[in-house]
């Protein structure tokens, strides 16, 4: 079984129509805002070159109608597609403006054929059908097709956590608690109905506006493990990004809710320092590094780190599940509740640095028309797309199964 459980959709024709109360909240994420954040996207990496700017443009143009000629009339008879935000395996994400509001909406078009799309589409719906929190994405309607479903979403437009970095001339402590309490509030929402997230990494978590009070949205559930019962539950599925992966995933053990926690630590390492806490370009390396734990808190900004911040970190990046922190215990920890308190040193140009040194390693061989920020976005994205459990199996068979592997 893949990540994504398949079970039934609902009805074709039979849209879901949630009230459009979320857009009350988003005053500030009004077509104005869509088109800043549309330019710092998909549709504008400006190139200094001017030719290849309206090169950029046209292919870009082209790229849009042949996703509109894709589209099912019942959306496009509903939605103007303006530009075409996102990628992944298996969706496309489109900014979209509602024609007779003019209000703009992400709409994610997912392939279905395949049974990983449908598997993707299946996990996805079955959360957002039942969520409705500040800090989670919010569904507004679904259209299914045979071959596609078209989710419509509140589009953010502020960018993803660390372009946002980048750009900004500060970055505290106090910033970085922020963006991780609400990280947490949803997590900690998600855990409460059952939900796993399993796929918690940066280019997942979005700010809603570009403005400095933005809030953060939890977004694609594609991975998600979604289930009635708040009460404790195991999980088999190998699933998730390698570098974000918790040890127990990686040692095929049944696993919890506590992998999204595992996540979080990472996050916030990176958050504090723009680097990873596990890295390597040999997975069987980075495997071995994530399931000792091997990170350290060496080199720039960690000795201007509070020790508070440190322990924060550990307490999540801990490799046995039943002693790592939770949502709730973080919420509640002195790190996060003294942030009126905190260290207001700033951080941003040792964690800039760092961000864009990585960029350029990754990137050397990259597009050389690529903008700055395209490549530094680049960079942060994971270096390995899966996790196989094919791959673990080998192995851990090589190494006996032992429950941790020795060193290599
Ligand atoms: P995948 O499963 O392919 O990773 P995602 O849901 O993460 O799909 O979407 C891919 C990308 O599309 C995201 O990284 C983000 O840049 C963009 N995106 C997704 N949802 C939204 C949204 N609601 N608003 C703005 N951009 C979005
Ligand atoms: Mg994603």
């Amino acid at each position: 079984m893949g990540c994504g459980h398949s079970k039934v959709i609902p009805d074709l024709n039979k849209d879901v129509a949630r009230d459009g109360a979320t857009k009350q909240d988003g005053a500030k994420n009004t077509g104005t805002a869509a088109k800043y954040a549309f330019s710092k996207t998909a549709e504008g990496s400006k190139s200094s070159d001017e030719n290849d700017d309206k090169k950029q443009k046209g292919s870009q143009a082209n790229k849009i109608a042949k996703y509109r000629e894709k589209f099912d009339q019942r959306v496009i008879a509903k939605y103007d597609v303006k530009a075409l935000i996102g990628k992944g395996s298996f969706s496309r994400v489109v900014r979209a403006e509602h024609k007779g509001t003019k209000q703009p909406y992400a709409i994610k078009m997912i392939e279905v054929k395949q049974r990983e799309g449908r598997s993707a589409a299946d996990s996805e719906l079955r959360v957002l059908r039942r969520v409705r929190h500040p800090y989670i994405v919010q569904l507004i309607e679904v259209f299914e097709a045979p071959d596609k479903i078209y989710m419509v979403m509140e589009l953010a437009t502020g960018g993803e956590l660390f372009d946002r970095i980048i750009k900004h001339g500060s970055f505290t402590e106090m910033d970085a608690t922020k963006a991780l309490q609400m990280v947490l509030e949803g997590l900690r929402y998600l855990h409460s109905l059952g939900i796993t997230h399993r796929d918690l990494k940066p280019e997942n978590l979005l700010y809603y506006h570009p403005g400095n009070d933005s809030k953060l949205l939890i977004t694609d559930f594609g991975l998600a493990f979604s289930r009635k019962a708040s009460d404790e539950i195991m999980m088999k599925t190998t699933c998730g990004t390698p570098e974000y992966i918790a040890p127990e995933v990686l040692l095929r053990e049944p696993y919890t809710n506590m992998v999204d926690c595992w996540s979080v630590g990472v996050i916030s390492y990176i958050l504090l320092s723009g680097t990873m806490p596990f890295d390597d370009e040999n997975k069987t390396k980075l495997y071995h590094k994530i399931l000792n734990a091997e990170y350290n808190f060496d080199g720039e900004p960690w000795p201007q780190v509070s020790e508070t911040a440190k322990k924060f970190v550990k307490s999540f990046l801990t490799p046995d599940p039943k002693k790592r922190m939770s949502c709730t215990a973080a919420l509640q920890h002195s790190w996060i509740t003294n942030f009126g308190n905190l260290s207001t040193r700033n951080l941003q140009r040792s964690i800039s640095q760092n961000l864009l040194k990585r960029a350029s390693s990754r990137n050397s061989n990259k597009s050389a028309h690529s903008s700055k920020s395209a490549k530094s976005n680049r960079s942060l994205r994971s270096q390995h797309r899966k996790v196989k459990a094919k791959e673990l199996d080998d192995l851990l068979k090589k190494y006996n199964r032992v429950s941790r592997l020795p060193p290599y």
